[in-house]
């Protein structure tokens, strides 16, 4: 079917990499490609190299299930992945590459009083910041959701949930190629099975990073490596407050069209959308042990199988057509690190374990700007790891708690 399509426009180019640039990233998933296009477009920064061990977007980027909301309750938080919400609702223009950001709505279900209570905080707190929102009834959520249990019968029947109409889904593998085509677009130079090895360290300064291809120099790194920061960090001779878990999804065969919005549990513990393709695709939870492989544990496949059937009997029968894992990097308050570190010139973007991808662009956004004034952005401040020693956590756990 492709033998005409010939001479298409390559997405980027194949650069041999440079001696030395003025911003190196460690890093080309999601978060690492925004931070240097905005580097470039905002900041003027283009002599910029993404380094990736493996092939762009290839890490957590293509493994999540792309869920968007930005219902956090902290203002820290609530600010974080506000600013991404609204870089969300003008991405595809802005690269020019269609991110198919679906804005299809979130609900968060409570099956008890107490998550009914907390629901009711969240949102209060969320309206109070500006973020939309709504508490709804078991009936309110029927009416959105008929295909789902909400009956008295089920084990945990639904008693509501928290409604964000603007959050939604997007297309994961499109926004790391959209931001990859945009900041190649301003000259920066995608170095793909390009491994970090190690970090030049002098006087508590940093001037490079050893690589698979040689060493390459850059007075500012910063480090986007999700499931392997604890171990970037340990290259550089520091600890940071991260355990990195496998994280398992998967998704259905092709349905019609069912389900028009996604349904998140944290009590039951699932979360459930479906793909413009017709798979219901489904999150799990992390598996309790630490480990960098990118697969799980059948036990978790199992418990969250039990409770997507739970919650939609309908889909008893579907069958599931593919497994997979990524490792998120996970912190005690379940908020991410943007942050210096005991090293000058290097700067840490992590720990937002299994909620990340809904940040891909305000993680870039205030990450680039600390990184061009060589100072943390306002947004960005208040989640350095100075927090871990001065108290001063942001702890979603609440709204963190399934992961999605
Ligand atoms: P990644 O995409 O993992 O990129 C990091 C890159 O660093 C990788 O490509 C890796 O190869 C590279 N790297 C690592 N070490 C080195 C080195 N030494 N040298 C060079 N390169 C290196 N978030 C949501 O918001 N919504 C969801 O619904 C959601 N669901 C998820 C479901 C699953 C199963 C998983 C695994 C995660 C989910 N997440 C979700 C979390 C989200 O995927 C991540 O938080 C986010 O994608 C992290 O993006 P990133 O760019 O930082 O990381």
């Amino acid at each position: 079917a492709l033998s005409h399509h010939e001479n298409w426009q390559r997405q980027w180019r194949n650069p041999t990499p440079k001696k030395e640039y003025d911003v190196i990233i460690v890093g080309g998933g999601g978060h690492g490609l925004a931070t240097a296009y905005y580097l470039a477009k905002e900041h003027g920064i283009k002599n910029v190299a993404v380094i990736e061990k493996g092939w762009l977007g290839g890490g957590n980027t293509a493994r999540n299930t792309t869920i968007v909301r930005s219902n956090y309750l902290w203002d820290e938080a609530a600010a974080l992945y506000e600013h991404a919400m609204k870089l969300w609702e003008g991405l595809s223009q802005d690269i020019n590459y269609n991110v198919m950001f679906s804005q299809r709505g979130v609900l968060n279900l409570g099956h008890t009083l107490q998550d009914m209570r907390d629901i009711q905080r969240r949102v209060n707190a969320n309206r109070l910041n500006g973020i939309d929102g709504e508490v709804l009834d078991a009936k309110g959520v029927q009416e959105l959701v008929p295909i789902m249990d909400c009956s008295k019968n089920a084990r945990y029947p639904v008693m509501g949930a928290s409604w964000q109409p603007r959050a939604g889904v997007a297309r994961h593998d499109a926004v790391a190629w959209g931001y990859a085509r945009a900041a190649d677009a301003h000259g920066v130079d995608l170095l793909q099975n390009t491994e970090v090895t190690g970090f030049k360290i002098r006087d508590g300064r940093v001037y490079g990073v050893h690589t698979n291809r040689g060493d390459i120099a850059a007075k500012t790194i910063g480090c986007v490596a999700a499931g392997n920061s604890g171990v970037l960090a340990k290259m550089a001779g520091f600890k940071l407050p991260l355990e990195s878990h496998p994280l398992q999804a998967l998704v259905s065969e092709p349905l019609k069209p069912i389900l028009d919005t996604v349904v998140m549990s944290n009590h039951v513990h699932g979360y459930i959308s479906q793909s413009d393709k017709g798979d219901l695709v489904i999150g799990a939870g992390i598996d309790g042990y630490n480990g960098y492989g990118q697969r799980g544990s059948f036990p978790t496949v199992e418990h969250t199988l039990q409770a997507i059937v739970e919650m939609f009997p309908i889909f008893s029968r579907v069958r599931m057509n593919r497994q997979w894992g990524g490792i998120v990097d996970t912190c005690p308050d379940a908020c991410p690190i943007l942050s210096k570190t005991p090293v000058k010139g290097l700067f840490f973007n992590c720990g937002w374990g299994t909620g990340g991808f809904k940040a891909t662009p305000g993680s870039g956004h205030v990450f680039a700007a600390s990184l061009a004034k060589g100072e943390m952005h306002p947004i960005a401040a208040p989640f350095s790891i100075d927090r871990f020693h001065s108290g001063a956590l942001i702890d979603e756990h609440g709204a963190a708690g399934v992961a999605h």
